[in-house]
């Protein structure tokens, strides 16, 4: 049995922040602009403090600046509201990035409105999202963005292939169809009511898997040759007591069937912080 192309994330995502480091230098040299990227972070979940950590690493790496704020788990909305404002205002910082999930006694809808959309580099604001969905130029979210780097990097045309998107949530799989859509691909978004998931998985040319379920999808449910895209990250304690990463597709099936399938850890998960240096980037060059 043939097994698929394995779509090296960490070897694309290395190159895709060279890339935004040269940007930046350039950007340094001609406009004297260094980008600033602040990351606020409510509470201490233990993910979302490593999540930042990575992204504020990431950041530096590019020869960015990184802001970090770190408040307490029960900061009020207004207070977190008067940071956002602050930040907005201020012309060191040029992408702002609330880290989500937030504390109950906020509301996410009310803090993401909040974020100048020119700063919005996780590219959640209404706003950004209208801009993508009607086609013109607007800070994409990263994870959704980073598949179809992924996706590029082993199709040179998508568009015309049957894509099937496995989620709908604002942060992944509504931007990714609109993503797909904006490339020409035709695009089916499944989720928890989709009757006959395997059967409209197995229509797909390109699936992209976003939905939090442990290997949901099996390898009979992947059209021959297909590309298979894994979001999901889930850790599981392995044998040997230590914990491993593991994502929405079951990899062993898939790879005998799929004809490119991104592995889980070193797919998707490396491109999402590329793509958000990425937007920081652009949103500095934006800048007026
Ligand atoms: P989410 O908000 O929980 O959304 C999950 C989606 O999956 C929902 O739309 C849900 O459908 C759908 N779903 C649930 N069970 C299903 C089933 N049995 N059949 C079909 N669809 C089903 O999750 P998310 O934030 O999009 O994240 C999805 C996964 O990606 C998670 O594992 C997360 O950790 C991972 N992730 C990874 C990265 C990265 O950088 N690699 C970034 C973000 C997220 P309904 O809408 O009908 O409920």
């Amino acid at each position: 049995m043939p097994r698929a192309l394995i779509i090296d994330g960490k070897t694309i995502a290395a190159a895709l922040r060279q890339e935004v480091a040269t940007g930046v230098a350039d950007l340094r040299r001609a406009r004297g602009i260094v980008p600033g990227l602040a990351v606020v972070l409510v509470g201490a979940d233990p993910a979302s403090q490593i999540y930042v950590r990575t992204k504020a690493k990431a950041t530096r790496d590019a020869g960015m600046v990184s802001f970090e704020h770190t408040l307490p788990t029960d900061t009020a909305e207004a207070s977190l509201l008067t940071l956002i404002a602050e930040l907005n205002g201020r012309k060191d910082v040029h992408g702002i990035l609330v880290q989500l999930p937030l504390p109950s006694q906020i509301d996410q809808h009310r803090v993401i409105e909040a974020i100048d959309p020119a700063k919005d580099v996780d590219g959640f604001h209404p706003l950004n999202i209208g801009r993508l969905a009607s086609g013109a130029g607007a800070l994409a979210p990263c994870t959704p963005a980073g598949c179809v780097i992924l996706a590029k990097s082993v199709r040179r045309e998508l568009a015309g292939l049957e894509a099937v998107v496995i989620g709908r949530s604002n942060i992944v799989g509504k931007p990714m169809a609109q993503l797909l859509l904006n490339e020409n691909c035709t695009v089916t978004v499944a989720h928890s009511r989709t009757r006959d998931l395997p059967a409209v998985v197995r229509r797909a040319d390109l699936v992209v898997a976003a939905v939090g379920r442990t290997e949901m999808v099996r390898g009979d449910w992947i059209k021959a040759g297909a590309t298979v895209i894994d979001v999901g990250i889930q850790r599981l304690p392995g044998p040997d007591g230590r914990s491993r990463l593991v994502g929405d597709v079951a990899f062993s099936e898939a790879v005998d069937v799929a004809g490119a399938i991104t592995p889980v850890p070193g797919g998707v998960g490396p491109m999402t912080v590329a793509c958000l240096i990425k937007n920081t980037l652009e949103a500095a060059q934006d800048r007026p």
